[in-house]
């Protein structure tokens, strides 16, 4: 017998090996193998097919092992697996690379990590575990090929394998990014005072004695009471005590510290909490989703910010629940912060699983299996987690839809979890439901044409009225070149009023650093990149110029390189320019910044959230990030600095970028009680975008853009297929694209686009040249299309002239 190996690497095809006799049973599909590819590497590959037929013109090597006793994936997910590869012009390899965990993906560049949790106790491992584990807490790390050199070079990858599974170690694909776990000290209450009766005798025979050790438990009590392990560092500040104050209750066996892991999944119990009651308008809104569901796949739900969109999910992932089926919650990676997973835990317990790429690989294994043994009911997670073997999945929800991070850009595959999505959800005969604000247009035109249902919340939750929007036009009279301006007057004055109010304010500028390009005085020379064709952007703090397209960083120049005058001017700001500002203009108002410099890793966003929440700051200026999955309830102005640099971009999809992006920052204002207010920044107040803004009149810019589309043959009315060709050498990357254009064009003459550069022709050194096919909506043709580019990849690649050009083929770009 022979198997069919997808190997979790970008081969353009899957491999075939020998099954050995005494493995036969073994190999099925879903199972992972251990096989030798090329002269030494060796690889854990997933068993695509077992088949009988001996393959042509080569001696098939034979498995080496098999990994599992039943299979990682499911045929279903080999299925997806195979659908993305077809349709985003990928490999399996490279499908396989993103989906498993990488517990779960060995090769002989594998690194072996010691668990330092594990601690050094071998009893419970045999022979050959104990021997690697011994080389473990020893050097810490081992590549694959030194467990080899300890242990029968036979079967090191079960054993491997084991000791995984064990958690004496951690798999590593590479030393960049070491996952090291981020450790705190946690206090709570000894167990004898579990009971609130002992608690209680104990906070009544207190004496006058240690006041500030009383301090100090009743913090921790009222901290425990919030969030139950509460942070040594949190409790000491918030009771103002020392740490050894806090050790003299320890000794008391009052309290007890321990370290332990800051990710570490908390345990909560395995029940559904519904303590809501839905609005008239969201029980319309559940009633008509699940009338809609029963007759058709996928469902939108378009409804306005703050409409309660939330709850009417979590009615439909209760009712799943109840009938014993799984959902996928899916969310944009920005979105899934602590506050969303914290308000879904808080109704679905143990039920909820969460699984996103900042988690520690141990527990996105634990993860895993849950799902495939259908413990886990419901998993809250970004774009990955739809690979997760669900074992009944009954429901999807897709909130954000209309969010461009769904779609992943580098490496392959360049896959859109939302439209993979609904293909997976029909595979398996589980239903979809998009949920937005602000619908994408391909979403909205497929509801609008009956494809999909439509469900719509047009009010806000509680009665409250959507912002009120302000546009204010910065140009002055007089002048002809106009210079953005920062923060207006009237804005000023109107962050002075909330503040004053004790209401907060979000500024938003979607760039980040402090001016977007520096340029010379005198000769008018701009920095660019030496590896892309980018100006480069001014960060102050740092003192540097970077480029924010390969992160090269280069020293504030001093004079200029072409003039040597040094006078330079700063254009434009980003949103560390008006943080400044407002320290100058508001020197007393609380102020912070959210981008991705200022939170760097997960707990940093979710932290400042936190203190936003709190109300400890009074403006956060802010990038996209504070657009995202966020309530804050004393938001009541919100400002957007400058629309034209959203209304500016050299791409078809701009003014529905632009809108959703003003609609969903405006949405941030004024959640509870009282009307928001939303000021938003212009030298072109007459521009059609900003009118429909004004009235959040979406249903007016759907028919305005949709009719732009149209006439230009843009999505929804054609299917784009873009392929990027990269090479150092321009001419090469011409001939390479010039080549596959006149192939193509032979049968898709029509719909081809270029060979042309993009706006951005360089970057990381590479010279980059696009085509761009305008396809029909026709499934043959696309696929002919596919099978076309295909075919003429393989030629480029076999070709000694080209073979070193990057061809990226890019389905449904963004
Ligand atoms: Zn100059
Ligand atoms: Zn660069």
């Amino acid at each position: 017998m022979f198997a069919e190996i997808i190997i979790p690497l970008a081969l353009p095809k899957t491999y075939t090996y020998a099954v050995p006799a005494h493995l036969l049973e073994q190999v099925i599909p879903g199972v992972r193998v251990e096989v030798v590819f090329g002269k030494q590497k060796k690889y854990a590959g997933v068993v695509k097919s077992v088949f009988a037929e001996k393959p042509q013109g080569f001696e098939p090597k034979p498995i080496q092992n098999v990994l599992d006793a039943e299979p990682v994936v499911h045929e279903a997910q080999l299925e997806l697996w195979k659908w993305i590869a077809d349709y985003y012009l990928c490999s399996e390899g490279e499908v396989m690379a993103a989906a498993l965990p990488t517990h779960f993906k060995l090769s002989s560049e594998t690194i072996l990590m010691f668990n330092e949790e594990y601690g050094d106790d071998f009893s419970g491992l045999d022979d050959e575990e104990y021997l690697v584990a011994e080389g473990l807490l020893l050097k810490k790390e081992l590549k694959l090929e030194e467990v080899q050199e300890i242990l029968d070079a036979a079967h090191v990858y079960p054993v491997v394998k084991r000791l995984i599974e064990k958690k004496v170690c951690l798999a590593w694909e590479s030393l960049k990014d070491k996952y090291v776990p981020k450790r705190d000290t946690f206090v709570r209450l000894h167990p004898q005072y579990g009971n609130e009766e002992k608690l209680g005798e104990l906070l009544n025979k207190w004496k006058e004695k240690a006041p500030k050790q009383l301090e100090l438990l009743l913090a921790y009590l009222h901290l425990s009471h919030t969030d139950s392990p509460v942070k040594q560092t949190e409790l000491l500040k918030k009771a103002g005590a020392t740490s050894a104050q806090l050790k003299g209750l320890v000794e008391k066996n009052i309290l007890v510290t321990e370290k332990l892991s800051v990710d570490r999944i908390r345990y909560l119990p395995r029940e559904v909490n519904i303590d809501f009651t839905l609005s008239d308008q969201q029980d319309a809104a559940l009633g008509a989703i699940k009338g809609i569901l029963k007759e058709k796949p996928v469902c939108l739900l378009h409804g306005v910010t703050s409409s309660g969109k939330t709850q009417v999910y979590i009615r439909l992932i209760e009712e799943q629940i109840m009938s014993g089926n799984q959902v996928l919650y899916l969310l944009p990676e920005i979105a899934l912060t602590a506050q969303v997973i914290r308000r879904l835990q808080h109704h679905f317990g143990g039920y909820i699983g969460i699984y996103h790429s900042k988690f520690n690989p141990n527990e996105r294994v634990e993860i895993w299996n849950k799902v495939k043994t259908g413990e886990t009911k419901v998993i809250l997670g970004a774009r990955s987690a739809l690979f997760l073997p669900f074992e009944n999945l009954g429901l999807i929800i897709v909130d954000e839809e209309q969010d461009s991070s769904y779609k992943q850009q580098d490496p392959a595959p360049r896959y859109h979890a939302r439209d993979a999505a609904i293909y997976y959800a029909s595979r398996l005969g589980a239903k979809v439901l998009l949920g937005s604000a602000t619908p994408s247009l391909e979403s909205y035109f497929n509801a609008q044409s009956g494809k999909y249902g439509l469900v719509e919340m047009n009010e806000r939750f509680g009665g409250i009225q959507m912002p009120a929007i302000e546009i204010l036009d910065t140009r002055e009279p007089g002048k002809k070149q106009q210079q953005r301006v920062m923060i207006s007057p009237s804005l000023l004055t109107a962050m002075e009023e909330t503040i004053q109010s004790g209401k907060q304010v979000i500024l938003f500028q979607n760039r980040r650093g402090y001016s977007p390009y520096m340029i010379c005085s005198t000769c008018g020379f701009i920095p660019h990149c030496d590896n892309c064709d980018v100006t480069l952007t001014y960060h102050k703090l740092l003192h540097r110029l970077q480029c924010h397209y390969c992160g090269s960083s280069y020293p504030r120049p001093l004079v200029c390189a072409a003039c040597g005058s040094s006078t330079w001017m700063e254009k434009n700001f980003g949103t560390e320019k008006i943080e400044e500002e407002l320290h100058l203009v508001m020197p007393d108002a609380r102020v912070a910044r959210m981008d991705i410099d200022t939170v760097k890793g997960k707990t940093a966003h979710d932290s400042l959230i936190q203190i936003f929440e709190q109300q400890r700051l009074d403006i956060l200026v802010g990038t996209q990030m504070v657009v995202k999955g966020l309530d804050f309830d004393h938001v009541n102005l919100v400002g957007i600095l400058d629309a034209d640099g959203l209304l500016s971009f050299a791409d078809f999809r701009v003014y529905e970028r632009a809108f959703q992006l003003m609609e969903q920052v405006s949405g941030r204002a004024g959640r509870k009680e009282k009307q928001g207010r939303v000021i938003i920044q212009t030298t072109n107040p007459k521009h059609p975008v900003l009118d429909f803004v004004l009235h959040h009149d979406f249903k007016g810019f759907y028919q305005f853009e949709i009719e732009a589309r149209k006439q230009f043959h843009y999505p929804p009315f054609s299917r784009l297929l873009l392929i990027t060709f990269k090479h150092k050498l321009k001419e090469k990357a011409e001939a390479a694209a010039h080549f596959v254009a006149n192939s193509l064009a032979r049968v898709l003459g029509p719909y081809i686009i270029g060979p042309a550069e993009p706006v951005v022709n360089r970057v990381k050194t590479l010279y980059l040249v696009e085509i761009l096919l305008k396809l029909p909506k026709d499934g043959n043709v696309n696929a002919y299309a596919r099978h076309l580019l295909h075919q003429q990849m393989a030629i480029l690649q076999n070709d000694k002239a080209f073979r070193s050009v990057i061809i990226q083929p890019n389905a449904d770009p963004i």
